[in-house]
């Protein structure tokens, strides 16, 4: 069996590296680095995909969002409605730009943004929404695009995790993920669902004014060369970085159903079982499982659970240990409505265990059996 690990990129890229070794030379060879033919290549191959208007490739998925937040021209004390159950960095760029964090508790089935509270933290000072596309899953856009449409808000959606993923909204339409509000960020860091072999990222829009403007954030400010019209950030995605990304693009749609079957095989495994609660599929939402993420009953000590499967070689992680509400440097921005209990306790009792692309009936086997056996102890 092969060695067991959250994320397999070297078995990954063995299936394709001829294509990747040939495009990082050509690279070379021609010695394009920044801003390549590759990279408007890769913007118009993922318009295609994701059928979106504009693509504009960044550096990484936080740059992606804190350029989607200067280019919305959002000022110091406006508020912002996220989600605190999510990686720091989707909070992070909120608080870099002096706007407020508003926190939002998440739902309890998907773990997205609660769409019922949203309409409740909405004040003068609210100016957007930032839903996480947690773990692979859309949050319930629906009603959270009418919710800002009736209060004038932005939607700024951080797709980071939901690559690949769709939304089917009440009238049988498919939207990609991160095409459905005002703008959409993602990132291509090396284990996410379309990764790349260093750090990268983008922004998605469909408005033409807006595409301009957030091209001038992400080049200095500046649509003429040395006409710098705001004060913008230097935030590119590496020609060989896009050049690799143009090769794995063709292959995500098989990477995510890759995804999907291995979540298939933990859910029929852990069906039904007392205490694990697997992912809930929405079925509003076509799910792309970027962690395969339980909870965990409070009666099982999650340490030991995490000591015990490292001890057979069952690498796990939690995403997240500590909400962003909870972090030190938004200690005195309290929840507003409540203490955020749902996310407290997820943060307690989640657990990830290894999915990605390239495993095999084998190792699956062999999580769950031990899984099963560790759970069962308590
Ligand atoms: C990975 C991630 C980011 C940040 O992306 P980077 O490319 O690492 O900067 C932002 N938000 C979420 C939800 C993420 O998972």
């Amino acid at each position: 069996m092969d060695p067991l690990q959250m994320v397999d990129l070297k078995k990954q890229y063995q299936k394709i590296k001829p294509a990747i070794d040939e495009a990082i030379q050509d690279v070379i060879d021609q010695t394009n680095f920044i801003n390549g033919n590759q990279v408007a290549t890769f913007a118009q191959n993922l318009e295609n995909y994701l059928q979106v208007k504009h693509v504009i490739p960044c550096a990484n998925g936080t740059d992606a969002l804190q350029i989607a937040l200067m280019a919305l021209n959002l000022q110091p004390g406006d508020e912002v409605i996220t989600p605190s159950f999510t990686y720091f960095a989707t909070v992070e760029v909120v608080g870099l730009l002096k706007l407020t964090p508003v926190f939002c508790e998440v739902n309890k089935d998907t773990f997205t943004i609660d769409v019922n509270e949203i309409e409740k933290l909405i004040t003068p000072k609210t100016k957007a929404i930032v839903p996480v596309h947690l773990y692979g899953q859309s949050a319930d856009m629906e009603p959270l695009l009418a919710i800002a449409k009736k209060h004038n808000l932005y939607v700024v959606e951080d797709n980071a995790q939901g690559i690949g993923g769709y939304y089917q909204f009440s009238d049988g339409r498919k939207v990609a993920n991160g095409c459905m509000g005002t703008i959409g960020t993602t990132s291509f860091f090396p284990s996410k669902n379309l990764g790349c072999y260093g750090d990268g990222g983008a922004l998605f829009t469909n408005d033409d004014e807006l595409a301009i403007k957030i091209k001038m954030v992400a080049n200095h400010g500046q649509q003429k060369k040395y006409v710098h019209e705001i004060v913008g950030c230097n935030s590119r995605l590496d020609t060989i970085q896009a050049a690799i990304l143009n090769i794995k693009l063709p292959q995500l749609d098989s990477y995510c159903a890759a995804r999907r079957k291995v979540a298939d095989y933990y859910d029929s495994a852990f069906a039904n079982h007392p205490k694990i609660k697997v992912p809930y599929r929405a079925s509003y939402s076509y799910h792309v499982y970027h962690q395969y993420n339980i909870q965990l009953h409070e009666s099982v000590d999650r340490d030991q659970v995490m000591a015990a499967l490292k001890e057979v070689g069952i690498p796990s992680m939690i995403y997240y240990p500590i909400p962003a509400h909870k972090q030190k440097v938004f200690e005195n921005n309290t929840p507003k409505l409540n203490n955020l209990d749902l996310t407290n306790q997820l943060c307690k009792t989640s657990i990830a265990l290894p999915i990605h692309t390239e495993m095999d009936e084998e190792q699956l086997e062999y999580i769950t059996k031990n899984f099963l056996t560790i759970i069962n102890k308590f």
